[in-house]
């Protein structure tokens, strides 16, 4: 079916279905969306009171109150979990039974861990004259990440180059080599990431080049899927001390403040769903140069000859490291973590179908003093949800679809509330839509408009495209809307949790600023006019998703 076609259809459809009354109700909503109502969501939610929403701490604990008590008064029902009431010895004899009653929150477990003091790493080589061991310290040459559990093992290692395996382009540094219960020597980055002129530079940047997180955990996830113990990474020619210097400036973006001790940062915890498996126990250690040249000295290995020659060749040359052995010892604390969502719903008059709105309220809390209020990220989202709920309780008609109303937790810490939703969620009703609101209130360097934003969506559902189009055209909304479909939208923010249970999504973002994940993600940055208007799109568009009949584009 051709695009024009399709859009006729769709109006043909709302008009068909919408009586004069119903687009009055709908202009009700969108007349409930304001400035001010925004303005006064956002500035209790980013304000120093709820101490950056830190998963699990009492800021976020506040703002999740927050956010359930305007659902309340809003006029969502709760659709988080259950609470019994027990009622006391009087009241039993007087005949009153236990009861029950569903709340605004959906709690979960989430365990926190973060590298202990202690960890060793040695290396033990055995030569034709005997054997020696060194012993290299922590955070001079070499630093941890945090896993699931304290660790000790001592094993063979192998070294895997970048141990990347992209089976599109045929590349496997796994190919020849057997990693299981052994430790893996890898590289940072892909095969030519360091010269764009390299035939494996054109091969790889397009799938890997993006984003430094993707590419890692793709070899991580690699590494555990064939049995590798421990993973030692190696960045040749990179500035150690930057990240390890026990006198580490305090970097406020391009400014340095110096310190007298390393700066805490928020990236030292990480927070994980139980699950029933000890699945991230795979020990992951970032060593210096001169730990990297002593693991492969004397074994024929070359890391520069290498790196070199797989540029223009694109063939792996993974090999053991023939009589040498580490010994890792690695420590991990941890703790149980409550964390919440908030969830309220909108019934319609058909509760077998939800459309589920979201954004996540989590922020980056406290370090060293400062309050990472996270105006932006994602204050600006949660009030995006906030403020559709209210639109669509103020049309005062019951739409035709469910729309269930989402604040998650944990999004900072890998999408872990959405995830949780998806994998729990609200009832057994069929989820067909996500909308998902983060960081909607900004502007990039090069809007000198102001009115640019970005919306990501599944790529078989044209119909969000056209419809976006369409509201946009038909309510005069000043927004300049760069389209991103795509066959399964990922990327880090919570679509990413429905798009990977295939249901279709659709992302508003406004831009990327340079205070993101900075303690001054302010409110005064806020640009209101564009992030009301992305709320009124988002609006519009759950309100004709929930009041007509869509589906995915027909293949011909
Ligand atoms: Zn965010």
């Amino acid at each position: 079916m051709k695009k024009a076609v399709r859009l006729l259809l769709i109006l043909t459809i709302v008009s068909f279905i919408a009586p004069v009354h119903a687009q009055d109700a709908k202009q009700k909503g969108l007349d409930a969306i304001t400035q001010q109502a925004v303005k006064g969501q956002l500035e209790f939610l980013a304000s120093d009171w709820t101490e950056g929403r830190a998963t699990g701490q009492p800021g976020a604990y506040m703002a999740a109150d927050y956010i359930a008590s305007l659902f309340k008064v809003y006029g969502l029902q709760p659709a988080g979990d259950m609470e019994f009431e027990r009622p006391t010895r009087a009241e039993r004899m007087a005949g009153k039974r236990p009861s029950s009653y569903r709340t605004f929150y959906q709690s979960f477990n989430l365990i926190e861990t973060r590298a202990g003091k202690d960890h060793e790493l040695s290396l033990s080589e055995t030569t034709a004259g005997g054997s020696r061991t060194l012993n290299f310290t922590y955070q001079t040459d070499f630093s941890v990440q945090a896993s699931g559990v304290s660790t000790e093992l001592e094993l063979p290692i192998v070294f895997v180059g970048y141990g990347l395996t992209d089976e599109e382009n045929g590349y496997d540094d796994f190919k020849d080599v057997d990693v299981k219960d052994k430790i893996i020597l890898r590289l940072s980055g892909y095969p030519g990431h360091t010269d764009e002129t390299s035939k494996a530079y054109d091969t790889f940047s397009s799938d890997w080049g993006r984003g430094r997180w993707t590419l890692m955990r793709a070899k991580n996830e690699r590494a555990s899927e064939l049995g590798a113990a421990a993973v030692i990474e190696v960045n040749p020619g990179s500035d150690v001390g930057a990240a390890w210097a026990a006198n580490l400036p305090f970097r406020v973006n391009s400014g340095n403040y110096e310190g007298v001790k390393p700066r805490a940062s928020y990236y030292e915890t990480r927070m994980s769903l139980p699950g029933n498996e000890l699945s991230s126990a795979t020990v992951r250690i970032t060593v210096s140069d001169r730990v990297m040249n002593e693991l492969v000295k004397g074994t024929g290995v070359d890391l520069e000859a290498f790196q070199e020659k797989v540029k223009s060749s694109l063939k792996p040359d993974s090999k053991a490291l023939a009589g040498k052995k580490l010994r890792v010892k690695t420590t991990v604390d941890s703790k149980l973590i409550r964390a919440r969502n908030v969830v309220g719903v909108l019934p319609g008059k058909d509760t077998t179908e939800i459309i589920v709105v979201g954004g996540h309220y989590d922020h980056l809390g406290i370090h060293d003093g400062w309050i990472w209020n996270g105006a932006d990220d994602n204050g600006s989202g949660t009030v995006g949800v906030m403020s559709i709920a209210r639109a669509c309780m103020a049309t005062g008609e019951k739409p035709e679809k469910t729309i269930v109303f989402c604040a998650w937790t944990g999004e900072e810490k890998g999408l872990l509330g959405s995830r949780y939703f998806a994998d729990h969620p609200y009832n057994d009703a069929k989820m067909i839509l996500n909308l998902n609101y983060d960081m909607i209130s900004r502007d990039n360097t090069n809007d000198s408009l102001g009115n640019m934003c970005s919306m990501n969506y599944t790529k078989a559902y044209s119909v969000l495209e056209d419809l976006t189009n369409n509201n946009i055209e038909e309510y005069d909304l000043d927004l300049d809307v760069a389209f991103r479909p795509a066959a399964r939208p990922r990327g880090g923010s919570d679509h990413s949790s429905f798009s990977a249970k295939d249901i279709p999504i659709m992302y508003f973002m406004a831009g990327f600023p340079p205070e993101y994940h900075q303690p001054d993600d302010h409110l005064k940055l806020i640009n209101w006019e564009k992030m009301t208007n992305i709320i009124k799109i988002g609006y519009l568009n759950i309100w004709d998703l929930a009041n007509t009949e869509w589906g995915a584009d027909e293949t011909e």
